[in-house]
């Protein structure tokens, strides 16, 4: 069942995503060589915790951790170590989320550790933009997988592959709520957008297969073939006007 969200249910959602979207900035800003992930997940913590919100993911169906961090080949949910050191040239997704005031923002983004290679910059920009791209059909009136349609058709112009196992989601009270929301998949399909549903709109993309895995300690994502994987995501209203990006600001 999609939960469509009153004006003032997502005014508490404008909240929930600028605490997310800080986060994402504040780790952007101290990424670097030598770093340990548990070492960002403590920095996200502590200023979420100092925001006044919970961090959503820990503890959520057991993860310890209060961001996913997943570096190169990883797709998404890997779990910060003190044993893992960022190194110049990898990169690095970095999936946050946030409750306050009963409601949740869920934002992730792959950042640069130093200097990256030309390939990994421009598997991250295509990312990022097709989630932009998918955002232009989230608009009132359209069908769920107008937004979907036009992710995969973006990747796949660059000759990248979108993940099929692991798609975004509606959001609110739950981390998670109906419906799904693929990123690949013909246009004109699943439910009519409404006025009032918000969306955690998420491509995930690998420079080689779609095919992916889960790694022995059951959280880590990884791909299949070892290629490089970028995260791009945002918390979307959906309103009469446009969509409303909750997790992000210019
Ligand atoms: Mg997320
Ligand atoms: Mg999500």
């Amino acid at each position: 069942m999609i939960i469509v969200k009153t004006d003032l249910q997502i005014e508490y959602m404008r909240l929930a995503g600028s605490i997310v979207r800080d986060t994402l900035l504040k780790l952007e800003e101290v990424i670097k060589p030598g770093m340990t992930t548990a070492e960002l997940d403590k920095i996200a913590e502590d200023y979420i915790l100092k925001c006044g919100a919970k961090p959503s993911f820990k503890g959520y169906y057991g993860f310890p951790a209060s961001i996913c961090t997943s570096l190169n080949s990883e797709v998404v949910h890997g779990i910060p170590s003190k044993k893992i050191f960022l190194q110049e040239g990898d990169i690095i997704s970095v999936d946050c989320g946030a409750l306050i005031n009963g409601y949740n923002g869920d934002a992730a983004r792959t950042f640069a550790v130093g200097n990256i290679s030309k390939e990994a910059q421009k598997l991250i920009d295509v990312t990022r933009e097709s989630f932009f791209q998918g955002v232009e059909s989230a608009r009132v009136g359209n069908k769920l997988t107008d937004i979907s349609s036009r992710i995969q058709q973006y990747v796949e112009g660059f000759g990248y592959s979108v993940v099929r196992d692991y798609v975004g989601h509606g959001i609110g009270e739950q981390m998670h709520e109906d419906p799904e929301v693929p990123n690949y998949g013909r246009p004109g399909r699943g439910p009519k957008l409404l006025h009032g549903m918000v969306l955690a709109i998420e491509p995930m993309v690998n420079i080689g297969d779609y095919t992916v895995k889960v790694e022995a300690n059951d959280w880590t994502v990884v791909t299949e073939d070892g290629s490089l994987s970028a995260h791009y995501e945002n918390t979307v209203a959906i309103l009469r006007d446009g969509p409303e990006i909750l997790t992000w600001s210019k």
